[in-house]
């Protein structure tokens, strides 16, 4: 039976393959990653993610809450954000988590205040703000001097004269991230050397730290997603095999979001109308930015592909969603002559997308459908199409 669109289609084989690609990438037995939670938290998602064994990667109070009752072990769990609640660190702390990540001199004071409300020892990592530049969108760029996240690299020592104060903090790791849908592998390169420093820093001041966070941001391919449909995970964790200086036992912990869950999502989506306008075609669909903002937010690109009409004859059309603002826009592409119920295929909207939806207009969210329940050509109530789709 075919679902109301929009929805939200997930291919669980693709993320099971990614993430084993991610495994078997990683030779060093002290990397370990955590999964940045808040680029996708369906429940199976996470699920599957959990089972592969990998930790989990927090930027509130209710994601940790969320990642405890499927499951993830506290241990696995570290925490991040410049405003985190008081709410949110008796959550972290009371349940024992294994780091959290603080940003900022004035937020030790506050964790330490919590902290020993439950007589406990809250496991701090600085996160430094290493002013390394990201080399991509400057709406996803967090690690620059200008930016609000982390403590300024000039703080390091103030911030160690800070937690030496305080009992019921443990200065356990250092972390860093600099952004998000990085391609090319230098700016991670800087970041190592970076972090070789603040890590040497430390060790002059008699601190020995059990982990180094370098974050997330490894990106994937928009553009061509079929050309690359699991990340060149290889090559990132080679960069930090080579370029990170490492004691004895230090671990180093990856927190990828949108490399292991990018590409396994489609937002799947139906024409309503096709439009002349004065300058072009408009295709108007029933998905719009409440149901993925990153074109309207970032001018993100996301290949938009017609699974109802397979001409090879394309023109150009404008996509368009159905709400009330400008920026309501999939962006200009060329499909085969496109017709009212059409079912269109917004491509590699794992990541940042369903997280992000509202109900803007006061519209309904678009349901979740996973690939074990239903195939995709089912769906859309087209089994001829099915063949065409596992390729996908
Ligand atoms: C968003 C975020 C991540 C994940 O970033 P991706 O680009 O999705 O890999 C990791 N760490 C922190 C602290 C984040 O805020």
């Amino acid at each position: 039976m075919s679902v109301k669109t929009p929805f939200y289609y997930y291919d669980l084989t693709l993320l099971e393959n990614t993430l084993e690609a991610m495994s078997s990438a990683i030779n060093n037995p002290n990397f370990k990653v955590h999964y940045a939670i808040k680029a996708n938290a369906e429940d199976r998602i996470l699920q599957t993610i959990k089972n592969h064994g990998l930790g989990a990667d927090c930027v509130s109070g209710n994601e940790i809450k969320k990642a405890i009752a499927l499951g993830f072990n506290p241990e696995n769990i570290v925490f991040a954000g410049i405003g985190k609640s008081d709410e949110e660190l008796d959550i972290a702390i009371s349940n024992g988590i294994h780091s959290i990540n603080c940003e900022s001199i004035e937020e030790l004071v506050v964790i330490n205040e919590i902290a020993e409300k439950h007589d406990a020892i809250a496991n701090i990592a600085f996160r430094i703000n290493p002013n390394v530049d990201a080399q991509t969108h400057h709406k996803i760029t967090t690690g620059l001097n200008e930016n609000k996240f982390g403590i300024p690299i000039t703080e390091l020592d103030a911030a160690v004269d800070e937690i030496l104060k305080h009992k019921h903090l443990a200065l356990k790791g250092v972390h860093f991230h600099i952004g998000s849908q990085i391609l090319n592998l230098n700016p991670f390169a800087n970041l190592c050397q970076q972090a070789n420093n603040v890590i040497a820093n430390l060790k002059a001041r008699g601190i020995a730290l059990e982990h180094i966070n370098v974050g997330g941001g490894l990106g994937i391919n928009y553009n061509n997603p079929d050309s690359q449909l699991i990340p060149n995970f290889e090559e990132y964790f080679k960069v930090f095999e080579k370029f990170l200086n490492l004691d004895e036992g230090q671990t180093v912990h990856f927190e990828l979001g949108r490399s292991i869950v990018g590409q396994c999502g489609s937002l799947i989506s139906k024409v309503l109308y096709v439009k002349k306008g004065a300058n072009s075609k408009f295709a108007i669909i029933d998905a719009g930015m409440t149901d993925l903002i990153r074109p309207a937010l970032y001018n993100a690109y996301h290949k938009v592909e017609n699974l109802s009409q397979t001409g090879d004859e394309l023109e150009p059309y404008h996509v368009v969603g159905p709400i009330c603002e400008s920026s309501d826009t999939f962006g200009k592409t060329e499909l085969p002559t496109t017709t009212r119920g059409d079912y269109m295929m917004i491509r590699s909207a794992g990541a940042y997308g369903q997280v992000l939806s509202s109900n803007y207009n006061l519209r309904e969210r678009a349901a979740t459908i996973y690939s074990d329940e239903q195939s995709l050509a089912s769906c859309i109530g087209s089994e001829k199409k099915a063949q065409t789709l596992e390729v996908v």
